[in-house]
């Protein structure tokens, strides 16, 4: 077996395994399974979300309706098509699967520690097997995943760093129930990041 089929067949293992995962729900977590993710080992960027939303998880895609048309807004700006992006690089999250409503009724539940850390291992093995050049990371749980969360959002959007090789960009994250991509101020940190992505796009591919 090649090398690169070798590598697709334990991505199918992988998105297998995780199509049939309940590990959240087993835990007591009241999950809605049905892990949401796309892509395949092929991509060589790599958008990592929070968790998907109702929608998401009905459309069974990742960043489906209001949230994923501000993503690609911003997106497009730094020189990324959305069906080529969708249909080739890869998209994932903190956590796969929908975790439901938050108890105060505004907005979706935060995944706590413990749903990360079960998902965390699946994250772990994408990240492996895809081997991206850049990693998006959007909202404030995937930006944790590399960035110290004591920093303000206002510290971290506008920058970017490399870890393994690979460049990381911060993004705020796109729903209509975050205030921060809002706020006129922050528009300039926004513009910032969306430079450095189309830098790095330009860089992984000079054609596009
Ligand atoms: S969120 Fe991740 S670990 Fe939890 S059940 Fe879904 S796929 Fe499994």
């Amino acid at each position: 077996m090649s090398l690169a089929s070798g590598k697709e067949q334990a991505m199918r293992d992988l998105h297998a395994r995780l199509h049939k995962c309940r590990l959240c729900l087993e835990a007591g977590y009241d999950i809605y399974p049905r892990a949401i993710f796309s892509g395949s080992s092929e991509a060589r960027i790599m958008s990592i979300g929070q968790a998907p939303g109702i929608t998401e998880k009905e459309a069974g895609r990742p960043f489906n309706a209001g949230s994923g048309t501000r993503l690609f807004q911003w997106l497009a700006e730094a020189g990324i098509d959305e069906d080529w992006y969708r249909s080739t690089q890869y998209m994932s999250s903190v956590t796969k699967c929908y975790p439901g409503r938050s108890s105060s009724g505004s907005g979706d539940r935060v995944p706590s520690r413990a749903e990360k850390q079960l998902c965390r291992q699946y994250l772990d093995e994408e990240i492996a097997l895809v081997d991206p050049q850049l990693i998006l990371l959007i909202g404030r749980l995937a930006i944790n995943l590399y960035f110290p969360s004591g920093l303000s959002l206002a510290k971290l959007i506008g920058t970017h760093k490399q870890v393994d090789g690979r460049w990381l960009v911060p993004l705020p994250h796109p729903s209509g129930a975050s205030r921060w991509h809002q706020i006129a101020a922050n528009r300039l940190l926004l513009d910032q990041a969306i430079g450095l992505v189309r830098e790095h796009v330009k860089q992984i591919f000079p054609d596009l």
